[in-house]
């Protein structure tokens, strides 16, 4: 066991740190103030091959270990979660099609995502389907070689602002095993989109409802067998865990690194505030739960990527820790600011608008717990996490 990067992954983490702040940095502020989903930025992310850095190569992916792809995210993240976050979600997406859908599909649309020349979406959420996602009403009936769909998904990040929607319908009985997963063209006849929710963060990507009314997509459109789409959502959301923990982390790890010399850099009571020994506790214990919260990422991404059976599980621990943990961080680093934390010119009080969500999409926190909970008390298959 060892915890030391290996060149790669440090050369991947150069070339995102890079990236932020030549790409992200100068902008973030500007496109959360204006609501700007920066198309441009992330066609920039997929010509270093951000855009695909999981998926397969037969569709231009890198087919990075899922563990590599946190050294990108993390980087991107510490100075702008809320693009980040929805490229982690075009990721998930893409890898979805480039690992379940046809070769007509893969052939269509796997370049042109990978390369960041079209991005995706992912829609589970429902109105009335959010952490009980297998409940989902959206209808999918066969109708000779296509399919007709029908129904609505709520919270879509991304949506009215991209091109494919990977879709979770149902085309069989209730429960899990009656939903397909479909990729389907965001401008098809049929399709319409809300009005851009008003966030408390995650503001340089749009949030929609997605309206489905009669939409026909040809049976070549379905990702994996009829009945798989529920599957196919969970193994996409495992590493989308993975992703927004990450996302946490970076965040955290933005927040801390200003706080650190905001410490040394203010004054008061004539001396630095890095002086106080409060503060330096505050300091301490801030870089213990990030450092704890990234080994539990790693953990976790090391897990999936070895095809460990309890990966599932490891993931949702992931996610628990490190964006609870993460959120605590750059609350503490808010504070340590001081009114300067409050205060847009500074950066803090965007990084916890954004870190806030991560508690409560792709799966909230309680969810987690349910996940991680039902494992450790199935007595059929007893498991052997520690
Ligand atoms: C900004 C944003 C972007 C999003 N992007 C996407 C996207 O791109 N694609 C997509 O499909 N979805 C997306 N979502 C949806 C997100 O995944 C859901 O909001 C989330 O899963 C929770 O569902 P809900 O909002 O319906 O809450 P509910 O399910 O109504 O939950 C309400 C509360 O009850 C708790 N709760 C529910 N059931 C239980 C239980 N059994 N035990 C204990 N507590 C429970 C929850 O934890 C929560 O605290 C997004 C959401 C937001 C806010």
């Amino acid at each position: 066991m060892h915890f030391d990067l290996s060149e790669d992954q440090a050369a991947f983490a150069a070339a995102a740190r890079s990236f932020a702040r030549q790409a992200l940095a100068p902008h973030a502020a500007q496109w959360d103030a204006e609501s700007i989903f920066p198309r441009e930025a992330l066609a920039q992310a997929g010509e270093l091959g951000f855009c695909g850095l999981y998926a397969p190569q037969d569709i231009g992916g890198l087919a990075l270990p899922r563990l590599d792809a946190t050294m990108v995210f993390e980087e991107l993240a510490a100075v702008d979660p809320s693009t980040t976050a929805y490229l982690t979600i075009h990721n998930m997406a893409t890898w979805m099609l480039g690992t379940w859908g046809t070769e007509t599909v893969k052939a269509e649309w796997g370049p042109a995502l990978t390369a960041g020349q079209r991005l995706a979406s992912y829609c589970l959420t429902e109105p009335n389907a959010g952490s009980d996602a297998a409940s989902l009403q959206t209808r999918a009936v066969r109708d000779g070689d296509d399919y007709v769909i029908t129904g609505t998904k709520a919270f879509i990040s991304g949506a009215g602002a991209t091109d494919l929607l990977v879709l979770m319908a149902r085309t069989g009985e209730s429960g899990p095993g009656g939903i397909t997963a479909f990729a389907i063209p965001a401008q098809a006849p049929g399709i319409g989109y809300g009005k851009k929710e008003q966030k408390m963060g995650w503001n340089s990507q749009p949030t929609r409802i997605v309206n489905l009314d009669g939409v026909r997509v040809p049976a070549s459109h379905r990702l994996g067998q009829e009945g798989e789409g529920f599957r196919i959502a969970m193994k996409g959301l495992d590493g989308g865990r993975i992703n927004i923990a990450t996302c946490s982390v970076g965040a955290a790890q933005g927040a801390f690194d200003a706080a650190r010399a905001h410490l040394h850099d203010r004054r008061q009571f004539g001396r630095p505030l890095a002086d106080f020994q409060a503060l330096q506790f505050k300091l301490a214990d801030m870089a213990t739960e990030l450092v704890a919260a990234r080994q539990m990422v790693r953990l976790a991404a090391s897990r999936l990527d070895a095809g460990d059976p309890e990966a599932s599980t490891y993931c949702a621990m992931a996610k628990r820790y490190a964006t609870d943990a993460g959120f605590g961080v750059v609350n503490d680093a808010l504070q340590l600011h001081g009114g300067y934390g409050y205060i847009r010119e500074y950066p803090l009080e965007r990084l916890l608008r954004d870190a806030r969500v991560h508690q409560i999409l792709e799966g909230t926190n309680e969810i987690m717990r349910v996940i991680i909970a039902r494992r450790l008390l199935d007595t059929r298959r007893p498991s052997d996490i520690r």
